[in-house]
């Protein structure tokens, strides 16, 4: 199947008279004739649902469904996207682990890494996108567990070379991590490039409604766990917690990762979403290949107007000609990246308050991703502790504005930031 049927229909094929909707398995718990087969469940001798903390039967399909999307063998969805990233690192990662990361990704990630994974005693060593062989190759220790990185970075926009990354990263038998939220699988497919496993905050155009908040992470059922057995302890030594199972000997590269993730993370932090929440990703998913299309039309359409007006400094927007990442995104994005377009307004912190203020369809947000267009002031909001000197050093200058291109017609979205230009 191509990209578009499995957003449509892949992760769930009815049977004769059942629903043809995915059905809401709204039920914390499943019944069972016998304390024994209840009991195979637990010991992992059989599959199936026992207490939707660990999993949903609607939670599945969704996931299966993003699975087959992004290439991979299996997938599980998580409440948010913080919680995919956090379990995805520490799956394989624990205490006295080590970790290299791109520093171009998403401020929640970072923050994560750099300070609340820290305190579990995982270190972080971060690494430009754009750093040379010698400064990544510096940055590898030898507990090193895994490298972090995210496709189109959000809010810089740096585009990641998966594929040096992943060659980086397999060269020191450890696997490589993507965050693939902004291009999403209809428009880059991380694992092609060598990735091994795929996160996403489903929230942002998964969902694409800002409706529900989710995650998600995905197996590329590729990495031989096996082969570095030292490195990965809990995926090739027993669990006492699971009877003594090692998940890499009784499932596989293709199924150890995300049963791990499962069995133990899940269970003891349970981060799940709820059955009605990933009834609504999949709403999303349903259109995700059509909307991405318009998402993209409408960035490079704003992109464009926004690079030819004389009250703009500059514009970052991978599908710009000229732009730092436009070759890395043509490689990896042929068919473009995303809607989201960040540009720094001459006039600095006062010119973009005055252009913010002055939009009539493009609301002020804490968001991206979404439907309706809209747009952040970092330097007014998320990062308003900063001062003008600290946010230039940054690459946040006091100016900048990040601008989310919604599914309108363009020529409203241009006549409004035209509008809204006007006033500054
Ligand atoms: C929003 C976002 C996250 C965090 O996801 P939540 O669903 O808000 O927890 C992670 N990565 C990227 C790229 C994001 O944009």
């Amino acid at each position: 199947m191509k990209t578009g049927t499995t957003c449509v229909q892949g992760g769930y094929s009815p049977n004769n008279g059942e629903p043809r909707q995915i059905p809401i398995i709204q039920s914390t718990t499943f019944r069972y004739e016998t304390g024994e087969a209840m009991g195979r469940l637990f010991d992992l001798e059989a599959s199936g649902y026992f207490y939707s903390r660990l999993q949903n039967p609607t939670n599945d399909m969704v996931a299966a469904k993003i699975a087959k999307l992004e290439g991979g063998v299996a997938g599980m969805l998580t409440s948010s996207g913080q919680a995919a990233t956090f379990m995805s690192v520490f799956n394989i990662c624990e205490n006295g682990g080590h970790v290299v990361a791109s520093s171009a990704i998403y401020g929640g990630s970072f923050n994560l890494l750099d300070v609340t994974m820290r305190k579990m005693g995982i270190e972080t060593t971060f690494v430009s996108p754009d750093c040379s062989d010698e400064e990544l190759e510096a940055a590898f220790r030898p507990n090193t567990k895994v490298v972090f990185g995210e496709t189109i970075a959000n809010p810089a926009l740096a585009v990641l070379d998966i594929e040096r990354f992943a060659k980086a990263a397999h060269d020191h038998g450890v696997p490589l991590i993507v965050d693939n939220t902004f291009a999403t699988p209809v428009n880059c497919r991380p694992i092609e490039w060598g990735a091994d496993i795929v996160t996403h905050s489903t929230t942002k155009y998964m969902d694409g409604h800002g409706a529900t908040l989710g995650g998600v992470i995905v197996d590329a059922g590729k990495f031989d766990w096996m082969a570095h057995k030292d490195r990965y302890p809990g995926l090739t030594t027993p669990d006492d917690s699971y009877h003594g199972i090692t998940y890499a000997e009784k499932f596989g590269k293709e199924g150890a990762f995300i049963t791990k993730c499962t069995a133990q993370l899940m269970r003891d932090f349970g981060c799940m979403p709820a059955a009605v929440s990933s009834f609504m990703l999949n709403l999303g998913l349903e259109s995700l290949h059509v909307r991405m299309k318009r998402h993209v039309e409408n960035g490079q359409a704003v992109a464009e107007f926004l690079a030819g007006s004389d009250k703009v400094d500059y514009v970052s927007y991978p599908g710009l000609k000229g732009d730092k990442y436009y070759d890395r995104a043509m490689k990896y994005m042929g068919n473009g990246g995303c809607g989201v377009v960040s540009f720094n307004l001459k006039g600095g912190r006062k010119a973009a308050e005055t252009f913010m203020n002055s939009l009539k369809l493009a609301a002020i947000e804490t968001h991206v991703a979404d439907a309706r267009s809209c747009c952040l002031n970092p330097a007014s909001t998320t990062h308003r502790q900063m001062t003008d000197e600290q946010l230039e050093q940054a690459g946040i200058p006091a100016g900048l504005v990040r601008f989310s291109c919604g599914l309108e017609d363009i020529d409203d979205l241009l006549a409004d930031i035209a509008g809204a230009l006007e006033k500054v």
